[in-house]
Order: structure tokens, then C-alpha cells, then sequence
């Protein structure tokens, strides 16, 4: 019996080496280290493996980045049946350590359902690819048409800012009278990781909540041309067209991928339903990277029509929004991380969420895999190795702090429209750093810097130059300063 025990405790141990094995040689090094090297193998029951994370969310960049990988491993090492079960170790303040259970790969987020419709379409698997796509079978039957929303990508957990206000209004008008707004279609761009795909379903779900019996369907851009392509080999167009055509709100992310390989026949399907869709006054929501101004590669016809409704940006959020935005992904975890490493993580990573959350994942998983407390000097160690150049650019408010804390003067007064003259220098460098290292123009610098105008946010940076290249005491403050910055 001891022996059966063992020899089970020793496979699923190499089992889980063996899908390491693959894993390490299909994801970088540092990937490899901080996302697959913490998950213990804990247990094989039939056919399905256990693994423990560290955390939620944990599990949860997995589910986004690794899923596919995931269940390519499995499959090869344990066989068609093979199946991950994920225990999630929360650690939550002030509670006890917490297990929660979670199976995959069957569906591991919950879906809102759509009601049954009378369309002559059956879904079905297409071989391989795991998405259904739309086809018909004869004779009218009742289907349900997937709606593909994401649960946690609501609107509580969304949060507000200058940065998106005017799309999550639209948003969340469009959810109380949806197809009847002059928001149609509703076209959000934004560069990546600023909250595209998440107000979407937030939009959608909110639908669902309002008008149960609508049915809504979110759909990535790049599912949907494989959709369009499958169906055209098989001479199933027309349905696919007819699917489409169905849908009460139709959801369409990352639209730039449209038609990847076979654009104009894919952009012409869309045409049929767009067209249909408006007409008939029923919602369409499109997201992408660009604006209808800056897409390339489209129809001019259909890029018109992205602009028949509103047409919005999403922004870089503020510090503020940072800020809350790490709240509210903390809280929603029922985690807790010191004031100053939320603060310093707000600074460092200006200009992406998902970046923003990347580090807060990263860290969390190193503090639960080596034990280490939640520390700035964790936060900086983490971010320099896993958060993109990009996202780190160098902020207003990191610089005001860093020279704030140089001069022993407080960032308020930095801000403050006074003229103190132990503030005038530091505002000064600030202006000048600001000038060197963000791509902020000059009026928003001095908009920053204590409400000054583009002429004296250029006069204090070429008299800081100035002073740099003839006042000894100057060199070193700035030498010092942007060595601390660089840190
Ligand atoms: P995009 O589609 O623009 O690339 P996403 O919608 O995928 O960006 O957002 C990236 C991450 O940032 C997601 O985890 C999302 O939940 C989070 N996020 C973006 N905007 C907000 C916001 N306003 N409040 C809370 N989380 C946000
Ligand atoms: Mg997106």
C-alpha cells in the first residue's frame, strides 16, 4: 500500500517534470522561472493533474498567457483525458491560508449565456480549434450563440479616470439602450493594455444584466476571420453571415486583425453585417489599436462606417488612476501590499495596465514562492526584470518625487503655484528632467510644475543647463538626481 502511495507521489512528480521539460523550451527564461517554477505538483487523481499557485491571480496570468500551452502538455503527457486541476493558495490579511479549487481546462471562466434563438445555425467544434464557429444545418432549430464574456471584466471593476471617462459613459449608456444610442457603432482605440478589451465585455455584460434576452457576443477579430475562412471553404458564407447578422450586440475586438491573410473577402463579409446590424438597429461595439483615421488596409467604405457613431480614445491613465486601478485589482484578490510599494509601482509604470498588473502579479508570486516580504526594493527588483522598457517610462510624478526627496521639499509644493524661493530650483530641475526623459510637450510639463507655461518650463530647463556646465554644486545635484532616477 505504502509503496502504491509512493509510486503515485513519484509520478505525478514526473509527470509535472516532464510538461516542465516542454514548457521551459516554448517560453523564455524569465517567464520559465517566475510562472511555471513556483507551481508545486501536489497530486494525479485518474487522469487529472494537481498543481498549487501561489495566488489568484496567479492563476490567472496562466489562464490568459499559457492556457493553450498548458493543455498541449497535458494532452501529451497524460493523454486526450488529461485534465489540470488548479489549488490556489490565497493569502489573504488578516486569514488563514485558503485553498481554492479550481479545473481546468474545461471552462474555467464563467460564461453569461445568451438565449436559445430560432436561427437555422448549428454550432459545432471545428476540428481542432476549440472556438465554434457558425454554420448552418437544415431546418430551423433553436441555438445558443456563445456571448464569450468574461465575468471579472465588468464595470465595478473598472475603474474611472480622465483617461477613459467619455468611453465608459458611452459604454455604459450604450448598455441601457443598446442599438438605440447615436453611439453606433461604439469605436474605442487605444494603444495595448489600456483597458480596450475589458470595457467591452464590461459593456456587454452590463447588457446582459439589463436585457437578459439580448443576445451578445464579444469575438476577437482574428477568431472571427478563421470563423469567415472555415466557412467559406466549406461553402458555409452565407450562414456565417446570417450568424453574425443575429446578434443583438456584437462585440468585435481588435478589429486591426480582420481578415488577416484574406482581407477583402473577410472585410466584405463584415460589410454584409455591419450593414444588417445598423439597420436594423442593433448594437455594434469595435475595438483597435488605431483610430478609423489611422487604420490601414481597410475598405474605405467600411472604415466610414466605423465612424458613423462615436468614435473614443482610451488614454494613459494619471497617477491617481494608477493608483486606484492597483486598489481595486488588490482588493478584488483580497490581497493587501504596503502603501509605499503601490505607490512606487504607480510611479515606475506610467504607460500600460496590463503592464501595471504584470508587476503586481510577478511580485506577489516571488514574495509567495521565496517567502519574502512586499518591498519597494522587491518592486524595483521586479520591474526591472519583467516589465517592458516601454511601460516604465520615466514619469512627472517619479520625477518630482525623486528631486522632492533629494531637497527635502514636499511634492505639494513642487505643485503649488507659490513662488518660494527654496522651491524655485528643485521645480526648476524637475522641469528639466521632465523635459529630458518623458515625451510630455512643454505646456503639460508646466502644467505639472506648479501651473507654469511652456515659455518658463523652457527657460528653467536651459537654465538648468546652463548652470550644470558652470556651477560645480549644480553638477552634482543633477548627477546625483539622475542617478537616482536610473535606479
Ligand atoms: P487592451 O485591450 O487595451 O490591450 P485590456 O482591456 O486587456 O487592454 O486591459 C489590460 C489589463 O488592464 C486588464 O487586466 C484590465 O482588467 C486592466 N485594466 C485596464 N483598464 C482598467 C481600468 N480602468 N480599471 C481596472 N483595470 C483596468
Ligand atoms: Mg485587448
Amino acid at each position: 500500500m505504502a509503496d502504491e502511495v509512493s509510486k503515485l507521489t513519484k509520478d505525478f512528480k514526473k509527470v509535472w517534470s516532464n510538461c516542465l521539460e516542454i514548457i521551459r523550451d516554448n517560453v523564455d527564461g524569465q517567464n520559465f522561472q517566475t510562472w511555471f517554477v513556483p507551481i508545486i505538483p501536489i497530486g494525479i487523481e485518474k487522469t487529472t493533474l494537481i498543481l498549487q499557485l501561489p495566488s489568484h491571480m496567479f492563476y490567472e496570468w496562466l489562464e490568459e498567457h499559457y492556457i493553450n500551452l498548458l493543455k498541449k502538455v497535458i494532452k501529451k503527457e497524460i493523454g486526450n483525458t488529461g485534465k489540470l486541476q488548479y489549488r490556489v493558495v490565497m493569502e489573504k490579511k488578516n486569514a488563514p491560508t485558503d485553498s481554492q479549487t479550481i479545473n481546468l481546462p474545461s471552462n474555467p471562466r464563467h460564461a453569461v449565456s445568451n438565449p436559445a434563438i430560432s436561427v437555422p445555425i448549428e454550432l459545432y467544434k471545428t476540428g481542432s480549434k476549440e472556438l465554434p464557429a457558425p454554420f448552418v444545418v437544415p431546418g430551423i432549430k433553436k441555438h445558443k450563440i456563445p456571448s464569450n464574456l468574461v465575468e471579472t471584466y465588468n464595470f465595478d471593476n473598472y475603474v474611472e479616470g480622465d483617461c477613459n471617462r467619455l468611453a465608459r459613459t458611452a459604454g455604459w449608456a450604450i448598455a441601457q439602450d443598446p442599438g438605440g444610442t447615436s453611439f453606433n457603432p461604439l469605436f474605442i482605440y487605444s494603444d495595448v493594455g489600456l483597458g480596450k478589451t475589458h470595457l467591452a465585455h464590461a459593456i456587454g455584460l452590463q447588457t446582459k444584466m439589463n436585457f437578459p434576452n439580448k443576445t451578445v457576443s464579444y469575438i476577437n477579430a482574428d477568431t472571427f476571420s478563421q470563423q469567415y475562412i472555415e466557412a467559406y471553404k466549406t461553402q458555409n458564407r452565407n450562414d456565417f453571415i446570417l450568424y453574425y447578422q443575429s446578434i443583438d450586440v456584437l462585440i468585435i475586438d481588435d478589429v486591426q486583425y480582420l481578415g488577416y491573410g484574406h482581407k477583402a473577402s473577410t472585410q466584405e463579409a463584415f460589410f454584409h453585417i455591419f450593414n444588417h446590424l445598423h439597420l436594423k438597429k442593433k448594437q455594434i461595439i469595435i475595438t483597435s489599436d488605431k483610430s478609423p483615421v489611422d487604420i490601414t488596409g481597410f475598405e474605405a467604405r467600411l472604415l466610414s462606417r466605423f465612424k458613423w457613431g462615436l468614435t473614443v480614445e482610451l488614454t494613459p491613465p494619471d497617477f491617481d488612476t494608477r493608483i486606484k486601478i492597483l486598489h481595486k485589482k488588490l482588493e478584488s484578490n483580497g490581497i493587501t501590499f504596503p502603501d509605499e510599494v503601490i505607490t512606487y509601482l504607480a510611479l515606475r509604470i506610467t504607460s500600460n495596465i496590463r503592464e501595471l498588473e504584470g508587476a503586481m502579479i510577478a511580485i506577489l508570486a516571488q514574495a509567495s514562492l521565496n517567502h519574502r516580504p512586499v518591498t519597494v526594493e522587491l518592486a524595483k527588483e521586479m520591474i526591472d526584470k519583467y516589465v517592458k522598457s516601454t511601460a516604465k517610462e520615466i514619469s512627472v510624478e517619479y520625477i518630482q518625487k525623486i528631486v522632492g526627496e533629494y531637497f527635502g521639499v514636499p511634492v505639494e509644493k513642487i505643485n503649488a503655484n507659490k513662488r518660494d524661493r527654496e522651491i524655485v530650483q528643485p521645480r526648476q530641475i524637475c522641469m528639466f528632467f521632465a523635459k529630458k526623459y518623458t515625451k510630455l510637450p512643454l505646456a503639460t510639463i508646466g502644467t505639472h510644475c506648479g501651473g507654469r507655461d511652456h515659455a518658463t518650463v523652457l527657460h528653467a530647463c536651459r537654465t538648468i543647463s546652463n548652470l550644470y556646465e558652470t556651477d560645480k554644486k549644480m553638477k552634482i545635484y543633477v548627477d546625483e538626481i539622475d542617478k537616482k532616477m536610473k535606479i
